[in-house]
């Protein structure tokens, strides 16, 4: 991609919105280029752990809310993830006009070299960490970020023309990108999450199809042949002709281009009419779940996209460890299996999970509710739970939903969830902590969530 000119923000007045990690690194990038940067966050001062290192750096920054004259008087509007657009600040400057970005937008329009971007609404980070071992794996100079940890605007300064920058996009990111135009782009699956914040499915599906707008010819789009949103994206790619070259994979049925299971094997076919090229045996994927499988597959394609050996991918995938709170395994004690897949934020990660297991599992649910339907989760629950024990602000409404399918414990706490699950289980049996749920009602994040029960199963005698 073309590389804007640096200066283009000099002396600019800009307005980061929110200070977690990305606003923080915007916020840096922008005043580096010269900007004049004024940061904004509607939590007191007290609240925000990199305040004073933010005002020693020489910023403004504004706290315990936000200034309808801060907003009104910048030339550009960074907003942070975590930040939606329905604040009243920002949805009055928008409406005249102001013009507001993320931090992707920001980053990527400076990033040197090919951009991967891996959109969905789960196995994001799986398959965008998959991708960039694969090509590192490769030789090519690999930077990895976006959403899964590293700031955009972070990865600039490292980039080269030579660089491959894989880059892990949320919903939230893609509802402020103006020109985001990735070389490869890949739609996972999308299922219902976020309903909270995005209003409706349509406007949430709608959102994850942008990462293809601003793609053409020369670019290509990765496509769940399986998930039946996921293949709309591929209509949103237009118009015909001058939209990115759409690619497949499924694990389910031959296709004509992109990567699938045949037989015992991961093959990729380049394009219609050409040979299947094996890939990798499926037994050689050393992640738990069919899931898992459509994540490697979807990083094939990418991969076979940008120019990478079979060879090279098959040894990539095969030294590959799943990333903490995704299905992880814990330990065993007494015969009882523990797995702590805290990252299951959402009801789909859930049955992901639980189709993982034949049988015998204590499933810990709940945390804070978005909005999701706990019923689609009966088939399963009766076909492979013994208990749901649950947790969190969710747990009235999951109960409700789920009246009369399974034994249910109302716990409160993963401390009590878990005493009680070591209390009931079995020999053989697995014990999930798979929540469906957010984790802001009793923990920081699903990081602190997945550690706490992690201590708590190693604390078990
Ligand atoms: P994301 O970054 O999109 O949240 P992760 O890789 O962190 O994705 O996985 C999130 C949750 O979804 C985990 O519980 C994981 O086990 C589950 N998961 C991973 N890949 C998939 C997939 N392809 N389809 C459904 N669930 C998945």
């Amino acid at each position: 991609m073309e590389m804007k000119s640096q200066n283009r923000l000099k002396n600019q007045r800009v307005l980061v919105v929110g200070l977690g990690k990305s606003g923080i690194s915007a916020a840096q990038f922008l005043k580096a280029r010269g900007a004049r940067v004024t940061v904004s966050d509607a939590r007191p001062a007290t609240l925000i752990a990199e305040i004073s290192e933010m005002l020693d750096q020489g910023f403004m920054v504004e706290t315990g809310g936000h200034g309808l004259l801060t907003f009104r008087r910048q030339d550009l509007i960074v907003v942070s993830p975590g930040v939606p657009l329905s604040t009243p600040e920002l949805k009055q400057v928008r409406a005249i006009g102001a013009h507001v970005i993320g931090e992707l937008e920001l980053g990527a329009e400076y990033l040197q070299g090919q951009m991967v971007a891996v959109t969905g609404s789960n196995g994001k980070t799986t398959t965008t960490a998959l991708i960039g071992e694969i090509l590192k794996e490769a030789g090519k100079p690999t930077l990895v970020g976006g959403n899964i940890g590293r700031p955009v605007t972070s990865m600039v300064d490292e980039s080269t023309p030579e660089s491959w920058s894989v880059l892990e996009v949320s919903s939230f990111q893609l509802e402020t990108v103006e020109s985001f135009k990735p070389r490869i782009a890949l739609v996972l699956n999308i299922t219902p999450d976020h309903l909270d914040r995005h209003g409706s499915f349509e406007n949430y599906a709608a959102l994850k199809a942008r990462i293809t707008e601003f793609q053409d010819a020369e670019d290509f789009l990765v496509l769940n042949a399986e998930d039946k949103n996921a293949q709309m994206v591929a209509a949103k790619t237009a118009p015909p002709g001058r939209g990115a070259q759409v690619y497949w994979f499924s694990r389910l049925r031959p296709i004509k281009q992109g990567a699938f299971v045949y037989g015992e094997s991961i093959v990729y076919v380049p394009g219609e009419g050409v040979r299947p090229e094996p890939v990798m045996p499926v037994a050689e994927v050393p992640l738990a779940g069919g899931h898992n499988v459509e994540n490697v597959l979807a990083a094939v394609c990418a991969a076979k996209l940008a120019g990478v050996e079979s060879e090279t991918i098959r040894a990539a995938v095969r030294g590959f460890k799943a990333v903490e709170h995704r299905l992880e395994y814990v330990r065993e004690s007494g015969g009882v299996r523990y797995y702590n897949d805290s990252k299951a934020t959402n009801v789909d990660a859930t049955i992901k999970a639980l189709e993982a297991f034949p049988g015998g599992v204590h499933l810990i649910l709940g945390g804070k509710d978005k909005g999701s339907d706990y019923r689609v989760l009966e088939p399963l629950l009766r076909e492979r739970v013994k208990t749901v024990i649950t947790i969190g602000t969710a747990a009235e409404k999951i109960e409700r939903q789920l009246d009369g399918v399974v034994k249910i414990e109302r716990a409160e706490t993963l401390e009590r969830a878990v005493a009680f699950a070591q209390k009931t289980a079995a020999p053989g049996d697995t014990v999930l902590l798979a929540p469906a749920c957010a984790s802001f009602d009793q923990f920081e994040n699903y990081e602190q969530r997945g550690r706490v029960f992690k201590d708590l199963v190693a604390a078990i005698p």
